[in-house]
């Protein structure tokens, strides 16, 4: 089946028979991007053996921006707090539907990495608002105070700012409320029948200290949950590896890491000093044009240069930890010519978007057949 669309039946044969020898030979695992429960369970259908990365920006959005809009201008430490009360059973809620759509698979959950322009208001919006109402004589306090709070915190370049595990160390109680969320969520569906499996991954990392503080207030959360449960919860924590420095300390960051994940997006726009929200084949036209690229390396993985840090961050992560479980959730998961290459290189999986996880299948299945 694709999605509803019945193949004809001597075709469906035919791509079931390549399918199960592709999966008979591959050793890659094919994981899922998967941030909805609709996506995790359509990622199954098409044979994802887990997720391998929830991103969790998205279920901040909406009618909850305003709550965290909340948590990143708090003036006290009650604004927080009642911030993120009101968070957590949202999260919980949240991490619940994700882990029984994938009902004992493993399931990868990123913490928080939104640009934080993303929750604030529009600086010149609000000045305008602001100013406006000055000259009117009716300024609002409470925009007044949200003024200072967005001028202080604008930042010029929000893909290289204040993200991931920085948001989570300005921002104390965040990640200890997603912690919580994601071990009351595994505690809730743990039963007879078994743990569920959580990974809990830290984007963003440029440091071992970054990763071995938020660890700490990872690791105190899941003990308290389970020791008031009374269950003992299966939930590892790891990195995301997506920036160069991460990757010429993966010996170091091993340390703190039960696991790593390439982020090969942030591995390319800060490898290659492109804006990955920019670069496309017009922006670039010339460049294509007298073939100085042949394809964006956003598309196929630049094995010389993004492709050598994942490789060196893999085998200086295995120095530290021969048995490290290292994988890829970037968009190159699930290309091609990339997953060849993150075969040859030992990975252990590759996460991708739930429509390319066939295709991740087969070339992993390809990528061992052709060798032999
Ligand atoms: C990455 O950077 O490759 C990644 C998977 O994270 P995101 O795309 O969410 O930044
Ligand atoms: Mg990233």
């Amino acid at each position: 089946h694709f999605e509803g669309e019945k193949l004809d039946d001597d075709l469906a044969h035919a791509v079931a028979r390549i399918m199960a020898h592709a999966d008979g030979a591959r050793r890659l695992r094919v994981r899922t991007n998967a941030d909805t429960p609709e996506d995790a369970a359509r990622a199954r259908r098409f044979g994802a053996q887990g997720i391998g990365l929830c991103r969790t920006e998205h279920m901040f959005l909406g009618e909850r921006r305003e709550l965290v809009e909340k948590l990143i201008v708090a003036e006290d430490e009650a604004g927080t707090e009642a911030a993120l009360a009101a968070l957590l059973p949202l999260q919980r809620q949240d991490f619940t539907e994700i882990l029984e759509a994938m009902d004992g698979l493993p399931v990868t959950i990123r913490l928080l990495d939104p640009p934080l322009h993303e929750f604030l208001p529009d600086l010149t919006d609000l000045s305008v608002k602001v100013a406006v109402a000055e000259e009117r004589g009716e300024v609002d306090a409470h925009d007044a105070a949200l003024l200072t709070h967005v001028r202080r915190l604008h930042e010029s370049n929000p893909m290289l700012g204040l993200r991931g595990v920085r948001l989570g160390i300005q921002i104390p109680g965040l990640f200890r409320m997603q912690a919580r969320a994601i071990a009351e969520a595994a505690a809730d569906r743990t039963d007879a029948h078994g743990t569920p499996r959580a990974e809990i991954m830290v984007p963003l990392v440029a440091s071992v200290r970054e990763l071995e503080i938020v660890r700490a207030v990872l690791e105190k959360e899941i003990a308290e949950v389970q020791e008031s449960r009374g269950v003992t919860l299966d939930i590892s924590i790891g990195t995301m590896i997506e920036l160069p420095r991460a990757a010429f300390l993966a010996d170091r960051i091993a340390m703190e890491a039960d696991f790593f994940s390439f982020g090969t997006n942030d591995l390319t726009q800060m490898g290659w000093g492109f804006s990955r929200d920019d670069v496309e084949a017009a922006f670039f036209s010339r460049y294509f044009e007298h073939a100085i690229f042949d394809v964006s390396p956003f598309e196929t993985l630049d094995q010389l240069g993004v492709g050598g840090m994942v490789e060196m961050g893999t085998i200086k992560g295995r120095q530290t930890k021969p048995d490290l479980k290292v994988g890829v959730c970037g968009e190159h998961g699930g290309d091609p010519r990339s997953v060849h290459f993150f075969d040859r290189i030992g990975l252990d999986y590759v996460s991708c978007s739930p429509f390319r996880v066939p295709v991740a299948r087969l070339e992993a299945g390809r990528s061992v057949l052709e060798k032999r």
